[in-house]
């Protein structure tokens, strides 16, 4: 059983961490989505070449499909805990077939005309964010899609979360990665673009390549290469093949993916739980909405707003008790039935 419970810093009082094999072998990207400085190309033509590849894609995908679906080399370095996801922007460039961003975006705007987190609100968002709690950029799009992010991240650090990173490093320049080396970043996973299956290679170029050469010569002890999919052939002489790791898209987001790239789950009937207690990795919105997981790409379940709310709070709201609820059975609406992290309590 899931407990309502909530004190900020501890867990719940019974483990909800009762992990599936089938779980296991689920993916754990934040944003699925991977450049340097975004180049001077045509980005608007560019995403939309790259949608008409994706489209014509398919027979890509069977010859993927023998990739690895495990991650777990990737999970169990990514530390248990609370984490607050921050999405600092609405609408993603990198155009990763995998992510239902568009669904996202569209959702946001019609809550919300605010395309960036701005700086001010964030630091007033983890104002009420105790520092047991990290901070991971991701969310729902590319972080350094907002020129900002890097000030946010030393922010949070000078607060005392602990940090971490998930980026395609498209929007980042060199002396974002500089001041990010004199940072002690507890995850950084680099998602390396792909040879064009599922991502915009428009975007890889000689800024993306001297980005990811600079951060191979860093040796950020943290650092991790992920590629889903086959790497870039312009990368792949620069990230010695032992620092990457390879695997497919596995996640639907709840269901939000196209179905001919990620086939929904059957869903989960009754009592279950969440294998790495996701609940507790909410997303902030740049609006200060905070949304349950990085699955919520549809805002299905909004927590609170952290602009007006403690982040207590939100664990004692209505929509989170009823999530919880439903965890433990209840009838109703609840994304989780969809989701690949979801274990179902009766295995019978
Ligand atoms: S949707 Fe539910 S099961 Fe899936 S990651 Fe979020 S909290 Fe966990």
């Amino acid at each position: 059983m899931v407990d309502r419970c909530d004190a900020v810093s501890g867990r719940c009082a019974r483990s909800l961490c009762k992990s599936a094999q089938q779980n296991r072998e689920a993916g754990s990207l934040g944003c699925q989505g991977v450049d340097g400085r975004v180049p001077s190309v045509g980005l608007a033509g560019g995403v939309k070449k790259a949608k008409a590849h994706h489209r014509g894609a398919s027979q890509d995908l069977r010859r993927q499909e023998s990739l690895p679906v495990i991650l777990a080399e990737l999970r169990s370095a990514i530390p248990a805990g609370r984490v607050l996801e921050i999405t600092t922007t609405i609408g993603c460039i990198v155009g990763c077939s995998y992510c239902p961003q568009d669904k996202f975006a569209d959702r946001q705007r019609k809550v919300s005309h605010a395309k960036h987190l701005r700086l001010e609100d964030f630091k007033r968002c983890l104002a009420r964010v105790p520092t047991s709690v990290d901070i991971g950029f991701a969310g729902y799009s590319e972080p350094w899609l907002n020129p900002d992010c890097t000030e946010m991240v030393e922010h949070a650090f000078a607060k005392g979360h602990g940090i971490r990173i998930f980026t395609t490093l498209v929007g980042m320049n060199k002396e974002d990665l500089q001041r990010l080396r004199a940072l002690r970043l507890g995850v950084f996973v680099v998602h390396v673009f792909d040879d064009g299956t599922y991502m915009n290679s428009r975007l890889v170029g000689n800024k993306y390549r001297d980005l990811v050469r600079q951060l191979v010569d860093a040796e950020i002890p943290s650092i991790q290469f992920v590629v889903l999919g086959e790497p870039h052939p312009d990368v792949v002489d620069i990230i010695p093949a032992k620092a990457l790791v390879q695997a497919r898209p596995v996640s639907s987001r709840g269901g939000s993916v196209d179905p001919r790239i990620v086939a929904p789950r059957q869903p989960v009937v009754g009592a279950l739980t969440c294998v790495d207690e996701r609940q507790y990795r909410n997303v902030l919105l740049p609006n200060g909405d905070v949304t349950l997981c990085s699955m919520d790409f549809e805002r299905r379940h909004v927590l609170g707003n952290l602009l007006c709310d403690g982040y207590s709070d939100l664990f004692g709201k209505p929509v989170f008790c009823e999530i919880v609820d439903r965890m433990n059975g209840a009838d109703g609406f609840l994304l989780c039935r969809m989701c690949e992290f979801a274990d179902p309590n009766d295995r019978t």
